[in-house]
């Protein structure tokens, strides 16, 4: 019974009966049996929507009540709102939420007062190199989906900053929340934590395998289901679904193929509409069109007019959130989604199709078939407890010898063990550099001391694997001056504390000193040399490392600089030497586009930074003119290209413009430190490449597209009638500005006000006549 808890806020109970919570799940109350409200350490291994969010909240709650301070460690920045959102219902009992994604060079001081504080692993990994002091005080840490330490990519993040925050904080409460897997056990010895290990369900699951005119149940049992002429699988399942007045979640392989079914299956839902639905979906269609004028944003709002929607990492956080709304509220009948939806949005239907199980896979060469766990999290969306009776979970078989392989793959199939991923160069790489320079270790031998408490030394036998790891990483580091090594002691250079703080991958930080550096000498070289860089032979240098900072700055200062003229740099140079480095996931190269973009290379070479490798080097050379793609998306939305264009000519989501927006922001913000960090004189430069890209302007509208509110298309109206910046914004003639803003009289107070103008009212004030602006 919810009175019955220990250690938790006095409010507490009442809030939870509030909202329907009378009795803990047997998993919860497991849980606080551990002693999750009394500051024990626990390891949940749970299915989806079985109640760890509780979990959660009583530990951060009782650890907060105890006048302690708790993190919460996302693993997606998508479901950082949906948290905060969580959260923030306790601020009427006095707690203050707070939640940090992105910028990862700041120390958060502002989160220095929050009682819960909400953030994704690199976040938190950023905010303890850039020692925020608050991060000492912390209680307790939870983190969700921490089988994905098993990620290649992100995994090694979240082991380090836990082995870190523990390491800062010995007292510190950890409680690690995940899906169901193999090893839970590992991961409790790796935490010294308690273990909650549990298959149990609010609502009974059943999964089964359909195919032909039936679906086949784990029970043994059969319903028919049958297939109507010319009619797919999943939509027979979806029409199966209406007629008895439920939604169905539909998991798909790609974003493509996310879209392309919803608009099929609109067809399949949309005779099942009443009017009043349809009038409602109607309204949710034009607001999805308001997000933005793109054709993903037109699909959308098409699909979801007849109750039918897609859903993937592409869309825009408004769409998602409209849909996810609306799928809810039972208006959308059917939602196509990629895997990302899985994850951790609450968004549970009474029936889920597993429509794809293999992906496209680049280290396979090919389709390879999803891990267990990841069916099984998509399976486990089935069934909404209290509205339905039970979940079915559906495989689509396209043979009668797939039904038996697919119950034997997935529907009775434990899932797999979860393994560290920290032995592998690029992710030691920077979490060498980041411990040394927080001085978490000082020599090789408490590197390895430190290494010991990851996940991966509690796995391994063979810690010598780490230890060849670790000492190659090391070489690497020092031979680029981000490390120096005496008599056994570590120490970050200069560089390499910056680098550190920065949150770069040290590879991306070499990769744009470097280029920075080529291009000076470029520079100062092309009065004197004849012939391009291109002409140079493309091998490495013959000590095939990068150059050092004091080399580099022995380079500033011997050179002349007269003749490296840093206006020169091209905004295009600067976005693809920061595409080009391994922190921005470049844009992938269609078989139809490497043509193009040899042309384009052949054209603009002069502009780039650094010798275009040969083409002999098959993997580099690909690589370039990927970042190549990735600079030039860059410099259209730098040059007003409109984005209905950009996500055409790139195959984007507006989603996707937004992300690598953000990065090459970042990553620029980063040039623009090694920069004066090795003394190279290109800061304004790429100072005016980031300001441009940050708010997709050409050089004229930087100043005026910094005022809040005005953005890239109405900077460029205000421009075309003659307001230039912003100080003629705080002074112009209101009749102007309001003609130049189309007559939106509440758009045009909002910005007058928030350019300083003395009196932004317009009230009684015409638009100008002789204004015109048409940019559309
Ligand atoms: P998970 O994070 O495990 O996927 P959630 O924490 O989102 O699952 O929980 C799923 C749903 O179950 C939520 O809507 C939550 O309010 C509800 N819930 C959680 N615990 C209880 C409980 N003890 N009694 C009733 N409903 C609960």
């Amino acid at each position: 019974d919810v009175a019955d808890l220990p250690g938790v806020p006095e409010w507490l109970p009442d809030h939870l009966r509030d909202d329907g919570i009378e009795e803990l799940y047997p998993p919860q109350a497991e849980a606080v049996e551990a002693g999750v409200t009394e500051g024990e350490n626990l390891v949940a291994s749970i299915p989806t929507a079985s109640g760890k969010t509780l979990i959660a909240e009583l530990a951060m709650l009782s650890s907060v009540a105890r006048g302690g301070k708790a993190l919460y460690i996302v693993p997606l920045r998508a479901l950082a709102s949906e948290k905060q959102a969580d959260f923030e219902e306790f601020e009427q009992y006095g707690l203050d939420i707070g939640v940090s994604t992105g910028n990862y060079e700041s120390e958060g001081g502002w989160l220095a007062d929050k009682d819960i504080v909400v953030a994704t692993s690199e976040k938190v990994d950023s905010l303890v190199r850039n020692d925020a002091p608050w991060i000492e005080d912390l209680t307790c840490v939870v983190t969700d989906e921490v089988h994905l330490v098993d990620d290649g990519e992100r995994g090694p993040t979240l082991e380090v900053t836990l082995a870190k925050l523990r390491r800062l904080n010995p007292d510190l409460q950890t409680v690690a929340l995940s899906a169901t897997i193999g090893n839970a056990e590992a991961l409790a010895t790796w935490l010294d934590a308690g273990l909650v290990d549990s298959d149990w369900r609010p609502i009974d699951l059943q999964k089964g395998v359909h195919y032909g005119q039936a679906l086949h149940l784990e029970d043994g049992s059969q319903q028919r289901l049958s297939v109507q002429n010319n009619e797919k699988q999943t939509a027979a399942i979806v029409r199966d679904t209406l007629e008895d007045d439920g939604s169905t979640l539909v998991f798909v392989n790609s974003r493509r193929n996310a879209e392309a079914a919803a608009g099929r299956l609109a067809n399949t839902v949309r005779p099942h509409l009443t009017a009043e639905e349809r009038d409602q979906l109607a309204d949710i269609a034009e607001e999805i069109r308001d997000v933005s004028d793109t054709e993903t944003s037109d699909d959308l709002a098409d699909a979801v007019a007849d109750g039918a929607a897609f859903h993937h990492a592409g869309l825009s956080r408004g769409h998602r959130e409209l849909v996810e709304d609306a799928f809810r509220d039972r208006l959308v009948k059917v939602v196509c989604a990629t895997p990302t939806l899985a994850a951790g949005v609450n968004t549970p239907s009474r029936r889920v199709v597993v429509r794809d199980w293999r992906r496209y896979d680049g280290s396979a060469g090919g389709m390879a078939p999803l891990s267990v766990l990841e069916v099984h999290q998509m399976m486990g969306r089935a069934g909404r407890p209290g509205l339905d009776p039970y979940g079915e979970a559906v495989l689509i078989a396209s043979s009668h010898d797939e039904v038996d392989e697919l119950f034997e793959r997935y529907v009775w199939a434990d899932p797999e063990p979860v393994r560290s991923k920290l032995a592998a160069e690029p992710a030691l790489r920077t979490h060498i550099l980041a411990t040394v320079a927080s001085g978490f270790a000082r020599s090789r031998e408490g590197l390895l001391e430190f290494l010991e408490q990851t996940l991966y030394a509690s796995q391994t036998d063979d810690s010598g694997q780490l230890e060849r790891v670790v000492d190659d990483v090391l070489t690497y580091l020092q031979r680029n001056d981000f490390l120096e090594i005496e008599g056994g002691e570590l120490d970050a250079t200069s560089l390499g504390h910056t680098v550190s703080r920065l949150y770069l991958d040290p590879m991306s930080a070499a990769e744009i000193v470097d280029g920075l550096r080529d291009w000076e000498r470029g520079a100062s070289d092309s009065t004197s040399a004849s012939g391009s860089p291109a002409d140079a032979p493309a091998e490495p240098p013959a000590d095939s490392g990068f150059t050092t900072a004091s080399e580099l700055a022995e380079d500033a200062d011997g050179s002349d600089d007269a003749d490296a003229d840093p206006d020169d740099i091209s905004a295009l140079g600067l976005y693809h030497l920061v595409s080009r480095t391994p922190d921005m996931y470049q844009l992938y190269l269609r078989s139809g586009d490497r043509e193009e973009y040899e042309m384009e290379l052949f054209e603009r070479e002069d502009e780039l930074l650094g010798p275009t490798p040969s083409e002999f080097e098959e993997g580099r050379f690909e690589d370039w003119l990927s970042a190549l793609k990735t600079a030039r998306l860059l410099e259209d939305w730098a040059t007003e290209v409109d984005e209905a264009t950009i996500t055409e000519r790139y195959g984007v989501g507006p989603g996707d413009i937004r992300g690598k927006v953000e990065t090459a922001q970042w990553l620029l913000g980063a040039a623009e430190s090694l920069a004066s960090e090795v003394d190279l004189d290109a800061a304004r430069a790429i100072s005016e490449a980031r300001i441009r890209v940050e708010h997709g302007v050409r050089e004229e509208l930087v100043d005026l597209a910094g005022v809040r509110g005005v953005g890239r298309k109405r900077a460029r109206r205000l421009f075309q009638a003659g307001i230039t910046d912003r100080a003629q914004l705080r002074d112009a003639d209101k009749s102007v500005v309001l003609a130049a803003l189309r007559g939106r009289r509440k758009t045009a107070e909002n910005v007058l006000e928030n350019a300083g103008h003395r009196d932004p009212s317009m009230e009684g004030v015409e638009p100008a006549a002789d204004v015109s602006v048409d940019l559309d």
